[in-house]
């Protein structure tokens, strides 16, 4: 709890407010946002609120003035939450992890940017050469992720289109001495469509507009974003990002964190690839699919390092096999065209989790033994995308929302959890708190046999067309009595008053998330060896493939379980972020929409269960140490037998008795009005 700030402010911690309501609450996140303070507490969570404009609060003067200090000690800041996180994975050994929630232009992957920068800054006070080098490639990864993973949205101009879970790794001395990152989910169907508005992947904007003209000759790009069909759907080519700029700090990213040339160089071949598929044309010539733009095809062999005639098989005809013989068949011109809308984004997803990998490799912790040095430490940073709710919302919408339904559970039972584990810890009573409790919509969506994920791979498995109307019908049979599951028209689930409309369209296709195999050998047989290595699957003959891949949505939810698994087995600090207004304006708090999100992150039921417990509590020697010189007991020093009957005496001698409970290595004190009153009596010694 911080309450040193003047309360001008408002009340640095909404623990402090008068009166638990929705009002007060509302009216302190404003009254602060309007003051330009941006962080308030809940007891150890850090509510946010993207202030649109830059602030000075994040230079090395401010990383100073939160090193090492407790929450209360200093104005609620990331960089408190960043160093209570390091404190206890240093101190006490603990794996923690850092979880950032909110919608979509909350303001998340600059908080996750802003932590991961005060932890850089606050480490290896001996300068090590290894570490700064670690560090260093830590940082840079963000640069090339977004690069690849982050686009423009009617949302958020940067916005992030894939889920990022980063560990840092530490050392017993509490240096960084590597890393892993664990992406989810990237929204690959954005290669080839924007909807109004939006762009696709900066890295296309990246490379047309700041690759040196050589550079563009040799991928036969012109430096014209316009010219190219997968990246102007959106029809927004401009955007407030200095694309060629950050062409050059991708590249250097990618040359710093350690990636040869020749990768660089597919990288870009694959973008370029990718832009040149979107202009393919296909025709038909009675029964026969073609080619219209046929010079396309040398551009793709030569590219993808391939023969021509290659890549034009690839794209008209399909191997299969019947029985003992293997037919090559021809693609209606529906066909080709998916075929090559699939292409695209696959080698693009490919390549965004190759880059992971590669980074991966490079900042994996290498010779460190565990015997020698003592236990490895781990911070863990979550920025994952935010809820989203747009004009139209399809498969990708539903996983991401799905998502973070998943982390809001997460968020209820460990906040939950963590006060009666440590009341318990303690020896303090509890009673339980009350409020609503999301499982139920997690359920609706992940449950086997019967959640909608369930239906949807059941949908999938069937052999024959089945389409996203019967999905729906499907749906509509099997959840019609849902309390959550709504309409039958679309799909819709209402969470609380919010209701979260889905259009099926496109659900099973982007489920099955098929690529040919004929491509997967196309790539494989390249003579390029980073893409080669990319696409290991494509060294099965047609005959040897058998197993059915998993549904796109099976992979998602096994991989949220892991990470909430992961999650949930760390010391967990949050960072809830508040998007004010749809504008992207530094002054509007709109009310309507803040409250929403309030109510959703369960914002004001997390005050509640603060409050019921215990609003503050503090380690012994510790509250000793800020409050002695208000006793004569204990100043300047006291004889009890313990900093326990110390603190005892202190509170007693003031009349609070009655407010606080003593646990076994903690203070616990119930009301906020007695930290005041306590740190009213300090301000006048
Ligand atoms: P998404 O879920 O779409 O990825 P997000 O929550 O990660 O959204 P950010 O990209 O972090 O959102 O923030 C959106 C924009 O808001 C930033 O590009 C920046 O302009 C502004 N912003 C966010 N946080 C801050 C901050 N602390 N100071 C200044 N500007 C900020
Ligand atoms: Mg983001």
């Amino acid at each position: 709890m911080a309450e040193h700030e003047s309360l001008e402010f408002g009340k640095a911690d909404f623990v402090l407010l008068d009166n638990v309501s929705l009002e007060e609450f509302m009216a302190n996140l404003k009254l602060r946002f309007e003051k330009g303070r941006i962080y308030t507490y809940i007891g150890e969570v850090v509510v946010s609120v993207n202030p649109y404009r830059a602030m000075n609060i994040y230079g090395r003067d401010t990383i100073e003035q939160y090193k090492g200090r407790e929450l209360y000690e200093r104005p609620p800041h990331l960089f408190a939450i960043a160093d209570a996180a390091y404190k206890a994975m240093k101190r006490r050994n603990k794996d923690t992890c850092i979880v950032i929630s909110g919608e979509s232009g909350a303001g998340k992957t600059e908080a996750s940017k802003y932590i991961m920068q005060y932890i850089a800054a606050i480490t290896n006070p001996s300068q090590r050469a290894e570490v700064e080098r670690v560090k260093n490639m830590l940082l840079k990864s963000n640069c090339v992720l977004e690069a690849f993973g982050n686009a423009k949205t009617n949302r958020n101009d940067n916005s992030s289109r894939f889920g990022k879970y980063m560990d840092i790794n530490f050392d017993f001395k509490g240096d960084p001495i590597g890393g892993h990152i664990n992406n989810y989910l990237l929204e690959k169907s954005r290669v080839i469509f924007q909807q109004e508005g939006e762009r696709s992947f900066h890295s296309f904007y990246q490379l047309v507009k700041g690759a040196p003209d050589a550079q563009l000759r040799s991928l036969h790009i012109q430096r014209d974003p316009t010219a190219y069909t997968y990246i102007k759907v959106g029809g927004q080519i401009k955007s407030s990002i200095n694309d060629s700029a950050d062409f050059k700090a991708v590249t250097d990213a990618m040359k710093v964190i350690g990636f040869t040339t020749e990768e660089i160089q597919t990288v870009y071949k694959i973008l370029a690839t990718i832009l040149h598929l979107g202009n393919l044309k296909f025709g038909s010539d009675g029964d026969v699919t073609l080619i219209e733009n046929s010079k396309l095809v040398s551009v793709l062999g030569d590219l993808l390092s391939t023969k021509d005639e290659n890549v034009e098989k690839a794209l008209l005809y399909r191997t299969v096999a019947t029985g003992r013989d293997v037919i090559d068949k021809q693609h209606t011109h529906q066909e080709a065209s998916y075929g090559r809308d699939a292409l695209a984004k696959a080698i693009y997803e490919r390549l965004f989790c190759w880059i992971v990998g590669r980074i991966n490799d490079i900042i994996e912790v290498k010779n460190y033994d565990a015997r020698v040095h003592g236990k490895n430490t781990v911070i863990g940073v979550l920025d994952i995308y935010g809820f989203e709710i747009f004009q139209n919302n399809s498969f990708e919408q539903f996983c991401i929302n799905y998502c973070n339904e998943k982390l809001q559970q997460l968020f209820i039972q460990l906040v939950l959890k963590q006060e009666q584990e440590e009341y318990e810890r303690e020896g303090i009573p509890w009673k339980h708190i009350d409020y609503f409790n999301n499982q139920i919509i997690v359920d609706l969506v992940e449950q086997q046999h019967k959640g909608i994920f369930a239906v949807l791979d059941e949908a999938c498995m069937n052999v024959g067309k089945v389409t996203d109307e019967m999905f729906l019908q499907a749906l509509n049979g099997k959840l019609a009595k849902h309390a959550h599951y709504t309409s039958r028209k679309v799909l819709k689930i209402t969470h609380s008053e919010i209701c979260h409309v889905y259009s099926v369209v496109g659900f099973i296709d982007k489920n099955k998330d098929t690529l040919f195999q004929d491509f997967k050998r196309l790539l494989y047989n390249s003579s390029n060896p980073v893409l080669k290595a990319m696409w290991p699957e494509g060294k099965l003959r047609i005959t040897e493939v058998t197993k059915r891949p998993l549904t796109a949505a099976t992979l998602f939810k096994n991989s949220m379980i892991s990470l909430v698994e992961n999650l949930a087995s760390k010391e967990p600090y949050y960072v809830r972020c508040i998007k004010p207004n749809d504008v992207k304006s530094p002054l509007l708090f709109e009310h309507e929409r803040c409250k929403h999100q309030v109510e959703y992150l369960g914002l004001l039921e997390n005050v509640r269960v603060r409050r019921a417990g215990f609003a503050n509590r503090q380690l012994y020697p510790r509250f000793l140490q800020r409050y002695k010189m208000i006793s004569e007991f204990t100043w300047p020093n006291h004889d009890l037998p313990s900093d326990k009957e110390a603190v005892k005496r202190l509170l007693q001698g003031c009349g609070f008795e009655h407010d606080v409970a003593y646990g076994k290595t903690k203070v616990f004190i119930r009301t906020p009005r007695t930290i005041f009153s306590l740190e009213e009596q300090r301000a006048e010694m």
